[in-house]
């Protein structure tokens, strides 16, 4: 395979050869690294790469240089290389610039000039960038493909499913990619088999479950030891910080997600307000970040896999699957967030992963591409939804029943949203009823203060209607409110039957649920604060208690 590149800009020498040096002596053997003296240049010598067909990795650019500002520069490479990661090398004095530049440019980074030493100032944030970049990089030839008609459910599921898991794959649509032809010619597959799974090696399947295609691309699906000091149920913020405090305080540590890790977080297109990320970052890259994290630290994690009990027996806690597997642990924490509220209007069932989506606008938005969308509910995350799909579709649509999205969603999606031509709201409306023949193809809206109704054509419709605790599962096994959320903490001593299930003479700890060593944390959480922080924050803390639970037994 070629090697991407890495291209430096900047009109100074001495400037040039010293990051030229620094940045060859750590990535020569991934990248190749190419050098310009003027930004003209540089233009001139990314339009050549791109004639042939290579790929550019990441660009850095002065921002002071006579014949272009750099973040005139890092725009213009934008239209070549949409997705190079950007790095504008600056003194003290351009710090306003460069901020401006993070908001409009969407600049990754602003490297303050000098960058020494090297492995503490200059490495670290071109590792982070470079490792963003891989992750999201999808080379042509390479890649698990997925080959299917375009609005398919079962494919959808593939899809969701591997992106979740970061797996990266290459979508082939069967009725307008030649080259899917062809993969369904060698292997003999009818139209009705769909969808095909072509592996890396060539193995293929037809319509796999989702288990079976997990073993064989590697992901881990039974866990290596009898007992675990902590097992933890749900691959959201609050389960992925838990397992990476876990695994990193030296506890034995599983995550068991019956989906794919990330959570909601996953289905986010843009998180503006995690701390640490001025320019924001996708939750698929969250995801990856703290994936990576948490199996560096030891963590297993198995997916898919959805638990479906709890026993208990001599104070260890046995967790049982819907497989018939079981995990033995001293102390669970379950970190099941909340599942999509359903919309329970007629054909919606039918067409659910045929144009009708709960979340997964970051996989479906690519398919929309020109066509017209409508997503239903004006809270943050169906704001987010409708800010990356209208980037590909022709129009999006936001049906609310309120008057406005003011009391709803936060002032700067409000803002972008009324900035976006694209975007449209429409206020004092419900989506009735869906339609089409094999997939999505109408919807009907009903005007609330006149009850008048129009049907209209929408390729696709996403739903954000609020949640409900991902508890089903659980029984009676721990308390839980009149909502389903689990009690934890001191909110436990105000049940009246506190005496009957809590026998030990220590009151409950924070997180700890009706059943001492089971604990809870995010979303899942009565009187939880919901939201991505917050969930990390409380993982995080739910293994400090975990910790004290441990020491007592
Ligand atoms: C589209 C969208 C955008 C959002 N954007 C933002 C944002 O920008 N900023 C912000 O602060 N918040 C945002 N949120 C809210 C935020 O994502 C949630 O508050 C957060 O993810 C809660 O984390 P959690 O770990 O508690 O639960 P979840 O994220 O709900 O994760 C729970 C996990 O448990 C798994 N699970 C459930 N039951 C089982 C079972 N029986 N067995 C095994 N696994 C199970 C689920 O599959 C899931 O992966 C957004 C939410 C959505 C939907």
């Amino acid at each position: 395979m070629k090697l991407p590149f890495i291209i430096i800009v900047d009109d100074d020498e001495q400037v040039l050869r010293a990051i030229q040096r620094d940045v060859r002596n750590k990535y020569h053997t991934e990248y190749r690294i190419s050098v310009a003296d003027s930004a003209n240049e540089a233009l001139e010598l990314i339009k050549e790469l791109k004639l042939k067909n290579e790929t550019v990795a990441l660009f850095i650019s002065d921002q002071r240089m006579p014949e272009m500002e750099g973040v005139t520069f890092l725009e213009k490479t934008k239209e070549i290389f949409p997705d190079a990661k950007l790095v504008l090398l600056t003194a003290y004095s351009d710090t306003d610039v460069a901020i401006r530049a993070i908001n409009n440019l969407k600049l990754d980074y602003y490297l303050m000039k000098p960058w020494n030493p090297p492995d503490e100032k200059l490495y670290p944030i071109m590792d982070d960038l470079l490792d963003e970049w891989q992750a999201q990089y999808k080379p042509d030839h390479e890649g698990i493909r997925i080959i299917d008609f375009q609005w398919s459910p079962k494919s959808h599921r593939l899809k969701e499913f591997l992106s979740g898991n970061l797996v990266p794959y290459i979508w082939m649509d069967v009725e307008n990619n030649s080259e899917a032809e062809k993969y369904l010619l060698s292997t003999n597959m009818k139209f009705d088999a769909l969808p095909l799974v072509v592996l890396k090696d060539g193995t293929w399947l037809s319509d796999p479950e989702l288990p079976d295609l997990a073993k064989l691309i590697g992901l881990q699906q039974t866990a290596s030891e009898k007992m675990y000091d902590v097992l933890i149920i749900g691959g959201g913020p609050a389960g992925l910080a838990a397992s990476v405090y876990g695994s990193c305080e030296g506890l034995k540590t599983i995550l068991i997600e019956k989906s794919n890790p990330g959570g909601q977080a996953s289905s986010s297109a843009r998180i503006e307000n995690y701390l640490g990320f001025p320019k924001g970052l996708s939750g698929a890259d969250l995801t990856r970040r703290a994936i990576a994290q948490t199996l560096r630290f030891g963590t297993e994690i198995l997916t898919p896999k959805t638990v479906k009990n709890i026993r208990l027996k001599d104070g260890y806690k046995i967790t049982e699957m819907t497989d018939g597997s079981e995990i033995h642990s001293k102390a669970v924490i379950i970190a099941t967030g909340v599942e999509y509220t359903k919309l329970e209007i007629p054909g919606v069932d039918k067409f659910t992963g045929a144009g009708v989506y709960y979340g997964s606008a970051s996989v479906e938005a690519h398919a929309c591409k020109n066509e017209i969308v409508y997503i239903v509910g004006g809270g943050n995350s169906a704001c987010q939804a409708a800010m990356h799909i209208c980037k590909f579709a022709k129009e999006v649509n936001i049906v609310i029943r309120r008057d406005s999205i003011t009391k709803t969603a936060a002032n700067y999606l409000i803002e972008n949203i009324s900035r976006t031509p694209n975007i449209k709201v429409h206020t004092r409306t419900e989506v009735v009823s869906v339609d089409g023949e094999k997939v999505l193809e109408n919807i009907t809206l009903k005007d609330v203060n006149t009850n008048e109704e129009k049907t209209v054509p929408a390729k696709a419709l996403f739903i954000y209607i609020g949640a409900k605790p991902g508890t089903s599962w659980l029984n009676d096994i721990v308390l839980k409110d009149n909502k389903g959320f689990i009690i934890t903490g001191s909110e436990l001593l105000r049940e009246k039957s506190f005496n009957n299930f809590w026998k030990l003479e220590r009151k409950p700890l924070l997180p700890e649920t009706s059943v001492p060593g089971i604990f809870a944390s995010g979303d899942v959480r009565s009187t939880a604060m919901t939201g991505i922080s917050s969930a990390v924050g409380e993982g995080s803390m739910a293994v400090r208690f975990v910790r004290k639970y441990l020491q007592e037994t």
